[in-house]
């Protein structure tokens, strides 16, 4: 069972980029061609949100890649959902494995994010995974499944949320999940939706994967019935076909 909505195509640019780079990839990514039926989204650093908002075509929607818990004020080196929605973000990523594991996010914080950004209308791009050493011991779903409840337990609502099933050990090495580690994880994500919250938001919501994704795979990926998008760290620093699925079927 698929989720329900386009495939979806998220580039997480993390901490990369300056200017001219960042300038670059915006219109190389104007000129593409990106096919109707797919939603593409991209998150550049905080500091060139709005560079990319002024410049980038308004076919592709803009996420933050992280956000404060709640409303502004004195909360030094955080940015509000509102200050991000002031600059034209539709999105934010939240519970990135770089974050949970180098910066010490743990599940409660990362869930009143999601739940801020959500009653703000901010949708959001709600990352899970496990390690090697989790996979490894056959952790696994148990992982998986308390990242989700962290949100499930947080979160008004589900309409506006993408799940990204990233395993760590995938994310930046190269070594991609093959299509059926990830569809195996997908269908466990929905079908814990669907006991756990309900039938309705396991049909619709969006579970897409994110670990060394590059034009060379997305399409054997995205063959699978319940990967419903991407994404994307490294390869979406060029614009390659991973951006819009349809360009590799
Ligand atoms: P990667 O990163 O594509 O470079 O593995 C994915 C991610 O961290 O979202």
């Amino acid at each position: 069972m698929a989720g329900s909505g386009k495939f979806f195509v998220g580039g997480n640019w993390k901490c990369n980029g300056t200017k001219d780079s960042i300038s670059k990839l915006v219109s190389d990514l104007n000129s593409a061609t990106l096919e109707s039926d797919v939603d593409v989204v991209v998150s550049p650093p905080f500091v060139y949100l709005d560079q990319v908002k002024n410049s980038l075509t308004e076919r592709i929607e803009i996420a933050a890649q992280n956000c404060w818990t709640g409303k502004g004020g004195a909360f030094t080196g955080e940015i509000s959902v509102e200050q991000l929605k002031d600059l034209g973000c539709k999105w934010v990523v939240l519970g990135h494995s770089e974050r949970r594991h180098i910066i010490g996010e743990n599940d409660e914080f990362i869930g009143k994010k999601a739940a801020y950004a959500l009653s703000q209308n901010l949708g959001v791009i709600a990352c899970i995974g496990e390690l090697l050493e989790e996979r490894e011991a056959g952790k696994t779903f148990d992982v998986c499944f308390r990242q989700m409840k962290a949100f499930a337990d947080a979160v008004p609502s589900w309409d506006n949320l993408v799940v990204a099933y990233e395993p760590v050990w995938a994310i930046g090495t190269g070594k991609v999940a093959t299509p059926e580690q990830a569809q195996e994880v997908h269908v466990a994500v929905r079908d814990w939706l669907s006991k756990n919250v309900s039938a309705e938001v396991a049909s619709k919501t969006r579970i897409i994967y994110g670990g060394s994704v590059n034009g060379g795979n997305c399409a054997e990926l995205a063959k699978k019935e319940d990967i419903d998008g991407f994404l994307v760290g490294g390869a979406s620093l060029k614009v390659l076909p991973c951006y819009s699925y349809g360009l590799c079927q």
